[in-house]
């Protein structure tokens, strides 16, 4: 298992590569930004890009989607997987921002989670993105890098791999190893075809080291 310390190596190692890493999600508000969130779950951030600017032009505010028409707000979003539950996803979500947070994004993870459609990942990286407030969100990247170099055990879950590295990383690093490590999955750690023969962490890394020897 990788120390702390060379966690925080490998973070910044994957910065060199990425040091603009962040989210490709557009929005021009903390609320656009948070549908976009709820829209990305097992859907690329380019799909929802494409829908949004129609969607956020339609309904600029809570209150405005909240008055929605749930069909009017399937057939702008009707391009993405899942589009039925996540416009009433939306949709309620709008209201609940409404009723219970007089139409402001909330700031703390507990109420953010209290929304429709808003699971931990989404309230983690809409508290990092929008308001700076440090959280490690883990997506399906998150996950196959932090395994494969060994950050945390083979078994952990979602939780368990949050709270492992938040625990090995500084809090200041959260939020830019969370995008690092996304970007690393995308583009070096892919899922099928890891890169570990050019990879620079390939010093570090049991799998890779491993990867590299039966090929
Ligand atoms: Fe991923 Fe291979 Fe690099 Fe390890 S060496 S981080 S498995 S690409």
């Amino acid at each position: 298992m990788l120390s702390a310390e060379e966690c925080l190596k490998a973070i910044e190692i994957m910065g060199e590569s990425f040091p603009d890493a962040h989210s490709s999600l557009t929005a021009d508000t903390d609320f656009h930004f948070l549908l976009a969130v709820i829209m990305s779950a097992q859907t690329t951030d380019k799909a929802v890009n494409l829908l949004t600017p129609k969607l956020f032009e339609t309904y600029k505010t809570p209150y405005e989607l909240a008055k929605a028409d749930i069909n009017d707000v399937m057939s702008l979003i009707k391009t993405i997987g899942l589009y039925r539950n996540k416009a009433k996803y939306l949709v309620a979500c709008a209201q609940k921002i409404v009723s219970d947070f007089a139409g402001i994004v909330p700031q703390t993870r507990k109420e953010l989670m209290s929304l429709p459609g808003v699971g931990r990942k989404t309230a983690d990286v809409v508290l990092a993105e929008c308001f700076g407030i440090p959280a490690l969100a883990v997506d399906t990247h998150v996950t196959r890098v932090s395994k494969r170099l060994r950050m945390v055990a083979q078994s952990a879950d979602v939780l368990k791999i949050e709270r492992t590295l938040m625990k090995k990383l500084p809090e200041s690093v959260w939020i830019d190893a969370h995008f690092r490590m996304i970007y690393w999955g995308r583009y070096q750690c892919t899922a099928r075809s890891p890169k570990c023969e050019t990879c620079p962490l390939l010093g570090i890394c049991a799998e890779g080291k491993q990867r590299v020897k039966t090929n």
